[in-house]
């Protein structure tokens, strides 16, 4: 039972020992009104576990620093009732990216097209995920995946899991587990988080044979280092980084005829495996899936949220034989996807294969969106903010971002608000808190906000979210 008694005061004084003392208990603050509030709205289970992880905090918090200063109840229901709303309305989880970032992983990489929409709600509930509905048999769960990566890469076969990461290491693990696996030097990458070649190839179960040098590797150095103990060759894409000056590598179509030679699988991890040439859209190559498998390569990789735009998860190419050795393998049922992950892959690669997905995903139409364009939707967002005093507003040339490790010197031409005059870091603070949280960029003490990355049906709700922040923030 609630204790029924009005809580006397839930503010917390400084007291003596010991510092945790000082933390209120959970069903006083729960009697508060505050939170009886918050326990109507959100129900009163997710209150609790949210307050209770938020004491454990302070807790915590109090160990390490015994004098710190405790927020007050009614600071601590605000915090609580942020992120209450985070979990229980959708427009909280959403956020509007004017960073310029295109696929910016922490906002979720590419945001999926409308078809992509659609098919995660329609395979939501019951689904053809792995049945046939002619026979009423069970199925190949990744057929109709597999007929649209034939399609577009040329691959006659192809399975999907996890993320490219997982990808990496099946691969490795099915085909060379034991034994050698020979790389360049020049391509031991990392690529953020735990992904470094050198863990991915001793979890997989391989021994790593790197030959040649940071910046020249040759054909002879892959030759020399084949021996009895060579389970496969491997060609990583440098995502996120570029050599460049006195340099040399093989490609995967210089590697693929000595691979053969020497009957050994050679793989290829392509990072971001492009579907369309980015020279279209005046932007640096980054190597396409299909040159790769038409070059030779026994294993392609690469993953479905760079830019491909689809949702997370790693796409495997290569032939029927290597494929089935990959789904044989104990991992691919650990690393599967869900049907939610594999309606939006099929939707977002019927877009490539129908040749719309330029215009049908947001990703390309943000990269092709007009300078102009752009501008547009900037001015019209200062002109929005004309009312506030003190705020200075410039349109600026800056550029955009790719994001994600994928092409990481080049950006994209952009024209950017940005605001001084006010607490650059206070306001982005708050406009991150929002709903949706709209995300900015600070630079040199100025709000930047770059509108390529807003989709303009949601420029009248970020700007409100904009004014609010700035008037929170007391920018005058
Ligand atoms: C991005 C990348 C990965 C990891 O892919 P995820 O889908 O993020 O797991 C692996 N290898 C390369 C070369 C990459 O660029």
């Amino acid at each position: 039972m609630p204790d029924p008694r009005p809580p006397e005061s839930t503010a917390m004084s400084p007291s003596s020992s010991p510092p945790q003392r000082r933390i209120p208990a959970v069903g006083r603050l729960l009697g508060s009104p505050a939170f009886q509030d918050l326990s109507r709205i959100h129900g009163p289970a997710l209150v609790t576990t949210l307050l209770r992880r938020r004491l454990d905090a302070l807790r915590q918090a109090l160990a390490a620093e015994p004098q710190k200063a405790l927020p007050d109840s009614a600071t601590l229901a605000a915090a609580v009732a942020a992120e209450a709303r985070r979990f229980t309305d959708p427009l909280a989880r959403q956020a509007i990216n004017a960073t310029g970032i295109l696929l910016h992983t922490g906002l979720g990489r590419a945001p999926l097209g409308d078809s992509a929409r659609q098919a995660v709600a329609a395979a939501a509930g019951y689904c053809l995920l792995q049945a046939d509905a002619d026979s009423g048999r069970r199925s190949q769960r990744e057929e109709r995946v597999e007929v649209l990566l034939a399609q577009l890469t040329g691959a006659p076969a192809a399975t999907v899991v996890n993320n490219n990461a997982a990808a990496t290491m099946l691969v490795l693990h099915a085909l060379a587990a034991g034994r050698e696996v020979i790389i360049s030097r020049g391509q031991l990458v990392e690529i953020g988080g735990a992904f470094r070649m050198p863990d991915v190839m001793a979890c997989s179960g391989c021994r790593m044979r790197e030959i040649g040098t940071t910046n020249r590797t040759h054909l002879r150095d892959y030759q020399a280092a084949i021996g009895p103990e060579t389970g496969a060759i491997i060609h990583v894409h440098t995502s996120n980084y570029r050599l460049r000056g006195f340099t040399s590598m093989p490609d995967v179509a210089a590697l693929a005829p000595l691979a053969k030679a020497h009957g050994l699988p050679l793989i290829d991890d392509l990072g971001s495996g492009a579907l369309l040439p980015l020279r279209d859209f005046g932007l640096e190559d980054e190597p396409l899936v299909q040159t790769s498998i038409a070059a030779g390569a026994d294993a392609v990789c690469f993953s479905a949220d760079k830019l491909i735009c689809g949702p997370q998860a790693g796409i495997i190419c290569g032939t029927p034989e290597i494929i089935a050795r990959i789904r044989s393998n104990p991992f691919a049922r650990m690393f599967r996807v869900c049907k939610l992950t594999l309606a939006a892959l099929e939707a977002t690669l019927l877009h490539f294969v129908n040749g719309d997905a330029v215009s049908a995903l947001p990703f390309y139409r943000m990269l092709t969106r007009p300078l102009e364009d752009v501008e547009r939707a900037a001015q019209a967002l200062a002109a929005s903010l004309a009312h506030l005093p003190g705020l200075d507003r410039v349109i600026a040339d800056d550029h955009s971002q790719i994001g994600s490790g994928s092409l990481p010197d080049v950006g994209i031409p952009t024209r950017v608000l940005r605001l001084r005059g006010c607490e650059a870091k206070a306001v982005a603070r708050r406009a991150r808190a929002g709903a949706p949280a709209l995300f900015t960029r600070v630079h040199d003490g100025a709000l930047v906000v770059d509108l390529r990355t807003v989709d303009p049906q949601e420029e009248g709700l970020m700007a409100s979210l904009l004014i609010a922040a700035l008037d929170g923030a007391g920018h005058a």
